[in-house]
């Protein structure tokens, strides 16, 4: 194995070499370093990278680890001592995290090396990555397009073996919608599987960690390593983790998959919809029971979801006001001239969008009219989950309505733009888990995912779902570039 080859392995067959001494963690990093030099300038995936102190730590990883060795891109909405942490935002410009997020301790304990941190909608707010303030991340499969978003630094760079894999955050879809869009592997685990902590509040239930693969097994190391109770986010959940690795064995005789009626709408774009098609029709070969269900109140979730995360958003967001880190305007008249000019110039146009919606449907006398009134919708909607996993093991879907779009096309129709998460926001309102996984092409080489959604804490089962379909099917193995 030459190394220039390397960038394009999987974390579990880099851990193969790196245990076989066939290969060294420098000569991975190394490897990956030149692949992002080749590519970069092409995709725009990375915000910064610090190559110098991996190969410190690459030169010090203990291969015998679950992650010896392995070198990790994260979205720069997660704390890596040291490293800046922007959120690609003006008012972050400059800030540099001064401690690790608890994912990244686990991985860092695990072995792996973050060494990097990706572009991403400032503070996650978008489907496209055109919201960055410092520039737009471009689909390694069709350059004029958008890689979808928040974390589209994150699935471009592992689309185009710029990564070995990464972390995301989802929101509302931004680890399942760019995974889906680039054609890798994208997990939303469910609400409190994984600390947030050490992650940049955007809407605090329903923001997720999870990871970006070329590969599921990939997906369920990464997420055993991530997973568990952490004092220091009170919303983690005390339940054990699973061997979700080991969860991938097994067929898929007698799985019950949900079709949503409701998910396969007119809106889907033709070869999306005959994509889902052939993926439901691998299924049945595969031996799993295909059952229609309802989730009746999919048609609110957009507004429920909107209402929802810019009220949180607004309350989140409030701690960015020049006096502690971050931006600060030049000269204030005053402490209020401070902070409104600090916050003008900071923040980019979608992000005071959402603020100043999010301090609309707070304030008082329209707080039951929307916010109130948004909670009671999302009750509804996590109960037409819990309804269909009574009769179902998982639910299928696509994970977006249509392939990628080209860059600009949606800037100025913020609808419509929200609409590229029509499928993929209910789960963050249920709290339940989701992933995306490659099943299908369209014309221009244009990747379409599938969405498999499990119940709270159903990951093993997702994870398994998607292995065995990813197995039996040949998309994951196609790249761009
Ligand atoms: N696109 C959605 C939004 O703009 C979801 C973003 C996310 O999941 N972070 O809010």
């Amino acid at each position: 194995m030459t190394p220039p080859e390397l960038p394009g392995l999987t974390i579990v067959e880099l851990q193969r070499l790196l245990r076989a001494r066939e290969v060294s963690p420098r000569e991975v990093l190394q490897a990956l370093h030149d692949r992002i030099e080749a590519v970069e300038p092409k995709i725009d995936a990375y915000l910064s990278r610090d190559l110098d102190a991996a190969l410190d730590a690459a030169d010090a990883a203990d291969v015998s680890l679950p992650l010896g060795g392995i070198p990790l891109a994260i979205k720069d909405l997660i704390s890596v001592a040291g490293q800046p942490c922007t959120c690609a935002s003006r008012i972050l410009r400059g800030y540099r995290a001064l401690f690790d997020a608890t994912v990244i301790q686990k991985l860092k304990a695990a072995g792996a090396i973050p060494f990097g941190k990706t572009n991403l909608d400032e503070f996650a707010m978008g489907s496209s990555t055109e919201n960055s303030s410092v520039k737009p991340t471009r689909n390694p499969w069709d350059v004029a397009r958008i890689p979808g978003g928040s974390s589209g630094g994150s699935a471009a760079a592992v689309a185009a073996d710029a990564a070995i894999a990464s972390l995301g955050t989802d929101t509302g879809g931004s680890i399942r919608q760019p995974a889906a869009l680039c054609g890798v592997v994208g997990l939303k685990p469910s609400y409190g599987r994984v600390s947030r902590y050490g992650a940049v509040a955007f809407a605090s239930s329903l923001d997720q960690i999870g990871p970006i693969t070329k590969t599921v097994a990939d997906s369920a190391l990464l997420l055993e390593v991530m997973a568990g109770l952490d004092p220091n986010d009170s919303t983690s959940l005390d339940a054990p983790v699973p061997d979700y690795r080991a969860a991938l064995q097994g067929d898929l005789k007698g799985v019950r998959l949900g079709l949503a009626k409701e998910y396969l709408s007119d809106g889907i774009d033709p070869e999306v919809r005959a994509a889902i098609d052939t993926a439901v029709a691998q299924f049945v070969s595969l031996g799993a029971e295909i059952v229609e269900v309802s989730l009746p109140h999919t048609d609110y979730a957009i507004d429920t979801y909107y209402i929802i995360a810019t009220a949180e958003a607004s309350a989140n967001l409030a701690r960015f006001d020049g006096v502690r880190y971050g931006h600060r305007a030049e000269n204030p008249l005053n402490l209020l001239d401070h902070y409104n000019r600090t916050r003008a110039e900071g923040f980019g146009a979608e992000v005071k969008r959402r603020i100043i919606l999010g301090t609309y449907v707070l304030s008082s006398g329209y707080y039951a009219a929307y916010y109130l009134r948004a909670q009671k919708v999302r009750t509804l909607i996590r109960q037409d989950f819990a309804r269909a996993f009574e009769k179902v093991d998982a639910l299928i879907s696509p994970t977006t309505p249509e392939p990628a779009f080209k860059i600009g096309e949606r800037s100025a129709d913020p609808w419509r733009m929200y609409l590229a998460d029509i499928f993929t926001i209910a789960a963050n309102l249920a709290g339940i888990c989701g992933i995306s996984v490659p099943c299908g092409m369209a014309s221009g080489d244009l990747p379409i995912g599938l969405q498999i959604l499990g119940p709270s804490l159903g990951e093993a089962r997702i994870l398994q779902v998607a292995h065995g379909f990813e197995q039996s099917t040949a998309w994951h193995k196609r790249r761009p570039l």
